[in-house]
């Protein structure tokens, strides 16, 4: 495949990404030319846009999905590949939020996309290195521990789940080489190839009758007197449209957009490590800091390791310098290793932590995982099928969950925004 930058998110260096340098061979998709006509048109071609596009085929619509770079090009093909079931907010947030009854329904659901991942790469037989080892997050300071015991009483009493587990610091040691205070596992946690999967998810989608076109950047959406989405060389007219842009969808549409913030997020990959593997039980881990570090094994024995924040638009110059301190600080027997590949993707938080998803009319969206998204993107997909196939009642409990907009609107969300984020990551240096 060739996955090179266009101009169009381009600097954030996934041609140097692990994953394209170990993607399975896939297609090229011939971008938009001229007026087509569909049932519904999609535009994001990562595992929201694919899935939603996937599921609503399968049910019968005619369906074209227009992806400005290449299939992969956003988070979908560049992530840490952590499998997390649920939400970014835990248990007990939920609760606080919304009451012991919704909180159970919302978690329920989210953890139907594990399920739903899963069936589809059995189903379609993707070979994306899947990896059902669980995951892992390590606390940082012993306060962190008291938290993981509240979460797992409320867990088991609220949501009637008891896969976790609350690991001492020993135990914690003999799973992932770093000293933690102690740690919750989650044992249907895991990891995969994340290109691969979205790559084996569009392979789905066309199978089930999906036209792609790659290179084809949305630039307007005409809502009257009928849904137009219209491209440098083309437009489709559809009865629906899927936003699935996530953090590259940028002025498409202010009302979904003003809901999200994209942060810039980095990734390295080391030489494989051989005997100095540092995570013996090949979970994923990732850990309590609210920069949070994550990483994990690859299937030829590289730490993938992703850790760093950026809130200004432009990636650091040197990305591997970058992330490397963030490393050697949580895995010093790896000082001085080499740093094979290093790569950035743009994470889209909202106010909540929650997704947002829901539809205008019909234009449907969903975005804003807020760095968990692996798996509940294409549940998100499936759910937007179903809404606009004529079954709204699962995406209707997500779409009650609307994020407030970030303060300061279009203009001043990123400043405002900076400076809270600074004065966390300030006080992640005070806690590590
Ligand atoms: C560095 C990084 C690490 C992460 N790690 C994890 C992790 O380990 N676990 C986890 O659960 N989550 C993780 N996430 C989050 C997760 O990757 C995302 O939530 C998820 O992939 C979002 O999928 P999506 O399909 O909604 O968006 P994307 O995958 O970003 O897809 C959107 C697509 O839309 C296209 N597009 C945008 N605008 C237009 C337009 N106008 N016209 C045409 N096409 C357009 C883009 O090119 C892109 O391909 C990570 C994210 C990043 C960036």
């Amino acid at each position: 495949m060739a996955l090179r930058s266009t101009g169009f998110n381009s600097g954030l260096d996934i041609g140097k990404s692990y994953y394209v340098a170990t993607a399975n061979p896939a297609p090229d998709h011939p971008a938009l030319a001229g007026d087509v006509e569909a049932d519904l048109v999609v535009v994001g071609g990562g595992c929201t846009g694919l899935s939603a596009a996937l599921h609503a085929a399968e049910r019968g619509l005619k369906v074209v999905l227009l992806e400005g770079g290449k299939i992969g090009w956003g988070a979908s093909g560049r992530n840490g590949g952590q499998m997390i079931p649920g939400l970014r907010k835990g248990a007990k947030g939920l609760v606080k939020s919304f009451g012991p009854e919704r909180a159970k329904a919302l978690f329920d659901l989210a953890f139907e996309a594990r399920g739903l991942v899963l069936d589809i790469i059995e189903r379609h037989g993707i070979e994306c290195d899947l990896r059902l080892t669980g995951h892992l997050v390590g606390a940082v300071s012993a306060s962190d521990v008291r938290d993981f015991e509240e979460e797992a009483e409320c867990l088991a009493k609220v949501m009637k789940f008891t896969d976790v587990e609350i690991l001492s610091s020993a135990e914690a040691r003999q799973m992932v080489d770093t000293p933690y205070q102690g740690a919750v596992y989650e044992r249907l946690g895991g990891h995969m190839h994340p290109l691969n999967y979205t790559l084996g998810l569009a392979r789905a989608a066309v199978g089930a009758g999906v036209v792609i076109h790659e290179n084809s950047v949305a630039v307007r959406l005409e809502r009257e007197p009928s849904i137009r989405v219209f491209t440098d060389n083309g437009a489709v007219r559809a009865r629906h449209v899927v936003l699935a842009g996530d953090a590259l969808l940028k002025g498409l549409e202010p009302r979904v957009n003003s809901r999200i913030m994209p942060v810039g997020n980095y990734i390295v990959a080391t030489e494989p490590l051989g005997e100095r593997n540092v995570i013996p039980a090949n979970v994923a881990v990732s850990d309590t800091l609210f920069v949070v570090n994550y990483y994990r094994m690859s299937a030829d024995g590289r730490l993938l390791f992703g850790g760093g924040e950026r809130y200004t638009p432009s990636p650091p110059a040197d990305i591997a310098g970058f992330v490397r301190p963030h490393m050697e600080k949580t895995f010093p027997q790896l000082k001085g290793c080499r740093i094979d590949h290093a790569w950035g993707g743009l994470v889209s938080v909202t106010t909540s932590r929650l997704p947002h998803i829901g539809h205008y009319g019909e234009v449907y969206f969903a975005h804003g995982y807020s760095g968990k998204g692996v798996i509940l993107s294409t549940l998100s997909g499936k759910l937007l099928a179903e809404a606009i196939t004529g079954d709204a009642s699962r995406l209707d409990l997500f779409s009650t969950l609307t994020p407030l907009p970030f303060p300061g609107g279009m203009a001043l969300r990123g400043p405002l925004y900076v400076l809270g984020m600074l004065w966390y990551a300030m006080r992640d240096r005070l806690r590590h």
